[in-house]
């Protein structure tokens, strides 16, 4: 049997490559690096700095916090961790420095580069957690897409000056869903008859706005939120964008979901009773929302994508782990061949989809096809491979300690939101169907 080993050891490559020449040994994998790190060397360098900062704020700061998040998500305080996130930089990434903290070289490539890249590492610890963080940008995003140069600077630039070099940090909302318009508000064909009951009436100096939006993320503890109504008498091509701070007279926080997953994260209604919207609150121009909501849910996809490939990650490790010190007789586990084709196998759906992730990273502007594709493609995969995981560890993945019971609840909600999977599926060939089949 020592002999067996011996053997195999001198056939690993690290060790019998130094039987090549020089130029030789430089082409062979030497097995030096992880995964993880094979993975994070393909990423352009400035990017490769934030994925290893990102996973060590996960294992420090979010890791610890994720069970309490998910049991007692009501005593959940964000507070001190935001400000830890903001002073590494995690709030200001979808703007180079000086203003933000990403890197211009990025930046000009994806505006969404490095905050997809962050969304993985974080929710690799927790997908709640994950959200939490991660959702601020959403809630901004409309600010910045709406290349309305006084929106951006009256409140884009601000907030992240403030937030960047005084630590403090105001969270933004992003609100299209209402009671009888989900999936509508984010396609074409169901916009057309989209029964929208949010609207904004025009008076004097501003608009007044009534309604409701209902599951908003981080909706109860945002400063401001991004929201989408119609102009009075009017349908959703006249969607304006409009930012509503905390605060304003008529505009409260109503119920709260209990969810299944993603607990850390309150996903919230929010009643709009004749708030009053200055002018210069509108985002962007008047009817300009409907494009405007488009092309953010065009940003957000790769990086609920990217979220679901983490969760999906968290659940793998904790089988892999799990495998390496549970025996099965006298072996453990992670001899048996099966089980090894099982980790083989969850390992290449993982980079399948985070290969489709950054294919999407690869337009400056994100097209809704590709967008989409890595939204469904992505989340579907974690969930099988979260399924998987659960598989593999019995009665054990099924206990709140080992985590992975936790990652398959949060999945599921990533197939849900930013669009039913089912619907971005259509939103693919709706692409299609107006560029290629005409
Ligand atoms: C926890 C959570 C957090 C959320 N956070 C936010 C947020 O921050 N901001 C926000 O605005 N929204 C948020 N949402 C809302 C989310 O984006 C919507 O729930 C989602 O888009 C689905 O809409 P719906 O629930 O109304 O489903 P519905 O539109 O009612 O869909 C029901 C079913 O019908 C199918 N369906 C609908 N239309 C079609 C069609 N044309 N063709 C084929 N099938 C169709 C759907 O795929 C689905 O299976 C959140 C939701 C949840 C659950």
């Amino acid at each position: 049997m020592s002999e067996i080993n011996d053997r195999a050891e001198a056939l690993r490559l690290k060790n019998s490559s130094r039987n090549l020449p020089r130029i030789g040994r430089l082409l062979v994998d030497r097995e030096a690096d992880s995964l993880w790190e094979l993975d994070t060397k393909t990423l352009p360098r400035s990017c490769r700095k934030w994925r290893r900062k990102a996973r060590k704020f996960a294992e420090d700061e979010i890791r610890p916090l994720a069970l309490q998040g998910d049991i007692d998500p009501g005593h959940f305080d964000h507070t001190e961790l935001f400000r830890k996130a903001a002073k590494k930089g995690f709030f200001t990434t979808l703007f180079p420095r000086p203003i933000g903290s990403a890197s211009w070289r990025l930046y000009l490539r994806n505006a969404v580069y490095v905050p997809v890249i962050i969304a993985e590492e974080f929710a690799a610890a927790d997908g709640g957690i994950a959200l939490k963080l991660m959702a601020p940008n959403l809630g901004i995003a409309p600010v910045l897409l709406s290349g309305h140069l006084p929106s951006i600077l009256r409140y884009f630039i601000p907030n992240y000056l403030s937030c960047r070099f005084r630590g403090k940090v105001k969270t933004f909302s992003f609100a299209i869903t209402e009671p009888e318009a989900g999936s509508d508000v984010e396609d074409n064909e169901g916009a057309v008859t989209a029964r929208l009951g949010t609207k904004a009436r025009k008076v004097r100096g501003g608009y007044l706005l009534n309604g409701s939006k209902i599951f908003i993320s981080n909706g109860a503890i945002s400063d401001a939120t991004t929201v989408f109504a119609k102009l009075e008498g009017e349908g959703i091509e006249s969607w304006t964008c409009f930012l509503v701070e905390k605060g304003r007279v008529g505009f409260r926080v109503g119920r709260h979901e209990r969810k299944m997953g993603q607990r850390a994260s309150d996903a919230s209604e929010l009643i709009f009773e004749n708030v009053f919207v200055p002018d210069k609150n509108v985002i962007g121009k008047v009817r300009g929302g409907w494009p405007l909501n488009k092309n953010v849910l065009n940003f957000s996809r790769p990086a609920v994508a990217s979220m679901a490939v983490g969760q999906a990650r968290g659940a793998f490790e904790s089988a892999l782990q799990f495998a390496k010190k549970k025996y099965i007789g006298r072996k453990r586990m992670i001899e048996f061949q099966e089980v090894q084709l099982e980790l083989a196998g969850m390992v290449q759906e993982l980079w399948a989809a985070r290969s489709l992730i950054r294919q999407s990273l690869q337009h400056f502007a994100i097209p809704q096809s590709i967008a989409s594709a890595s939204k469904s493609f992505a989340t579907d995969t974690a969930w099988r491979v979260a399924n998987r995981a659960m598989e593999l560890m019995g009665d054990e993945g099924y206990l709140h300690s080992n985590h992975t019971e936790r990652f398959w609840r949060d999945i599921r909600l990533t197939q849900i939101y930013e669009g039913t999977n089912q619907l971005n599926r259509l939103a693919i060939i709706e692409h299609h169907r107006y560029k290629d089949f005409k």
